[in-house]
């Protein structure tokens, strides 16, 4: 109990003090929200918190992940290794979830209208997406012993930035970033953007390279000064 406490806090404090950075860099002011989808995406917040700290105490309680002493280049390398895997697990299960059978699970996090799209999944989703991190984190803690505290923190906290940048309503690149090489390394805000304006594709969250080898990337057009030009993620 102590364990889950622990880490519920820890997920919803460092959570909170992401969008808070993001929110200070935010122009413009946040829409008015209706009282009844505030008080669903709240619930979804919960839920989507609760859930990964259930099963991250799970994991630490039942052994599947072993923690160790720092190391900083089994740190790098379990992130670098467990960035790839969740990657490809995120582009299958994403996929998973606009069928007919799954999208009930996903419906709250693409119908929120009150939080920050970043926070609200259902439990299940989470359950569907976040066990994506325990493979990498389990054969890097039992075969290199190269998972401590601080391994995790990063792995979490890089995870709900990426998160978060996915989901803003504004665009933190510029439309210069879609023109930039590095738009073929990695996605920006408006490409996860056109997900949730309707567009079916662009399941991949970070990356492009899955949406490109299986013919489901829609790329966003963008003018010279444009702001968010097609699409705009659904949050504060
Ligand atoms: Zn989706
Ligand atoms: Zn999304």
């Amino acid at each position: 109990m102590l364990t889950f406490a622990l880490v519920f806090g820890c997920l919803f404090g460092g959570h909170a003090l992401v969008l808070a950075a993001f929110a200070a860099l935010r122009r413009g002011s946040a829409p008015r929200r209706r009282r009844s989808s505030l008080l669903a995406s709240t619930r979804y917040a919960v839920e989507f918190v609760g859930t990964e700290a259930l099963m991250l105490t799970g994991a630490l309680e039942l052994g599947v992940i072993r923690l160790s002493r720092f190391s900083l280049a089994g740190t790098l390398a379990t992130l670098l290794a467990g960035f790839l895997a969740w990657e490809i697990w995120f582009y299958a299960g994403h996929r998973l979830l606009h069928t007919r059978l799954l999208y009930p699970l996903h419906r709250p996090h693409h119908a929120e209208e009150g939080l920050h799209a970043s926070l609200c999944f259902s439990a299940g989703e989470t359950m569907l997406l976040s066990s994506g991190y325990y493979v990498p984190l389990a054969i890097a803690s039992h075969v290199s012993q190269a998972v401590s505290v601080p391994t995790l923190v990063l792995v979490f906290s890089i995870a709900h930035v990426l998160n978060v940048v996915s989901h803003l309503d504004f665009d933190l690149f510029g439309a210069r970033f879609e023109a930039s090489p590095l738009r073929h390394l990695l996605n920006s805000t408006r490409y996860h953007a056109l997900h949730h304006a309707g567009r079916r594709g662009n399941y991949g969250l970070n990356t492009p390279w899955l949406d490109r080898l299986f013919g489901t990337e829609v790329a966003p057009r963008v003018a010279q000064g444009d702001d968010l030009a097609e699409g705009t993620p659904s949050a504060p």
